[in-house]
């Protein structure tokens, strides 16, 4: 098993969090977002992202040739904790910046980097994630998008579900097959492509929430050509360089933070009634959040130094988001309140958003019970 460092912060990191906190809080003030739970994926906002584009927030540690700025791993720990912590709407850039230039870095061509991350990091092109299909979730290796063959390219037909805000994305990294199963294994002959949402052939339909808002979307793919530019890494490696990409998405802050702005809120509240049972209560909540950040940033320590972090981080996203779920069900408990989308009380207002969103958390980015699995044979296997 992965021993997890404990990771203390430095002089130069604390200075890093209060500059983002402070510029943070100012475009609050200045009413440039409202405090919003679920921020990261479901708060859209391209000019929000532009805005932290300018600030080099978006590929912190990305080499500066493309935009970066060379900073650590644990610096843009810092910096997304401060971002969900404060509910702000980074989610058109966030995909981009967690995953798809991490990939283009890991596996892509240098045209695609040249030609992709200094968009992303100017906050100004956004991806999304296309890998689920209406018959292919937890078992992913039986996708059936195909891409065929012709000269120059690929032609790409099949559909995608579920995708997160492939509507506000201008490209979305998708995995399709590039050769027909082969009758022994159904992780051969997958590849990655990323593929233009606004080229001829591609429709997007938007799938509603809960709570009628248009976050993810069915994505339909005919015809669609696709350069062979646009090809990432190596034919037949789709599924090994998918799960790399997991790797990057499992384990970070977004995954006991999407419910935070409610805790805080609820926190004032029940001081502000002076209720010592209710805030007892609420101390075992912020225990288990600390410990479950010690957690998180023990894996983004190890993901920096290049070690193998697929069952701790498994184990971070299969505990925090149940801890997350578990905030709006405690809050409701101890305040009186009236939830509602559209209420003036910023309790009742986050409450209504935690409550409508937070049956996803345990399902995207691989369910509660896939996780179990793949921690139940890590730890035979280990
Ligand atoms: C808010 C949200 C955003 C999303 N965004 C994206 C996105 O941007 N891009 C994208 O590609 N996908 C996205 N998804 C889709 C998500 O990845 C899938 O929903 C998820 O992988 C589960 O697949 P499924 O819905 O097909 O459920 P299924 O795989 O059909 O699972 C149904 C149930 O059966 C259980 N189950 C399945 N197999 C097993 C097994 N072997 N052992 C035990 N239990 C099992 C599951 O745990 C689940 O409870 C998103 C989902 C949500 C909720």
């Amino acid at each position: 098993m992965v021993k997890l460092p404990t990771v203390q912060f430095t002089e130069e990191q604390e200075k890093f969090r209060l500059e983002v906190r402070s510029f943070l809080q100012k475009e609050l003030e200045k009413g440039t977002f409202n405090t919003k739970c679920d921020s990261w994926l479901s708060g859209c906002n391209p000019s929000f992202s532009k805005l932290i584009g300018e600030q080099g927030w978006i590929g912190l540690t990305w080499p500066q040739k493309y935009g970066g700025q060379e900073r650590s791993s644990i610096e843009r720990y810092i910096l997304t904790e401060e971002f969900l912590a404060i509910g702000a709407p980074v989610a058109s850039h966030w995909i981009a910046d967690r995953q798809s230039g991490p990939l283009l870095l890991r596996y892509g061509t240098e045209e695609q980097r040249e030609f992709f991350l200094p968009k992303i990091t100017n906050g100004e092109c956004f991806f999304a994630i296309g890998l689920s299909e209406p018959n292919s979730g937890s078992d992913l290796a039986s996708v059936s998008t195909k891409a065929e063959k012709v000269d120059g390219g690929w032609i790409v037909n099949g559909s995608k579900t579920w995708t997160s805000n492939a509507h506000d994305a201008h490209y979305m990294i998708t995995l399709v097959r590039t050769e027909p199963f082969d009758g022994v294994k159904k992780h051969n002959g997958l590849s990655q492509l990323i593929i233009d949402l606004h080229a001829e052939g591609v429709s997007i339909v938007p799938i509603k929430y809960l709570t009628g808002e248009h976050h993810f979307n069915e994505v339909f793919f005919e015809n669609v050509f696709v350069p062979d530019n646009r090809v990432v890494g190596t034919l037949g490696n789709g599924w090994k360089q998918g799960l790399a990409e997991l790797a990057f998405e499992r384990s970070g802050p977004e995954r006991i933070l999407s419910t935070f702005p409610l805790l805080e809120e609820l926190i004032a509240e029940l001081k502000r009634q002076n209720d010592i049972e209710g805030l007892t209560q609420v101390s075992k909540l912020v225990a288990q959040l600390w410990s479950l950040r010690n957690l998180s940033i023990g894996v983004a320590k190890v993901l920096e130094e290049g070690g193998e972090v697929a069952i701790p981080a498994a184990l971070v996203k299969a505990i925090g988001t149940k801890f997350e779920q578990s905030i709006p069900e405690i809050a409701r408990l101890l305040v009186a309140t009236y939830p509602r989308k559209d209420a003036d009380r910023k309790l009742d207002r986050l409450l209504a958003e935690s409550i409508l969103h937070s049956p996803g958390f345990t399902i995207r980015g691989g369910t509660t019970e896939i996780l179990y699995g793949i921690i139940a044979k890590g730890v035979v296997a280990g």
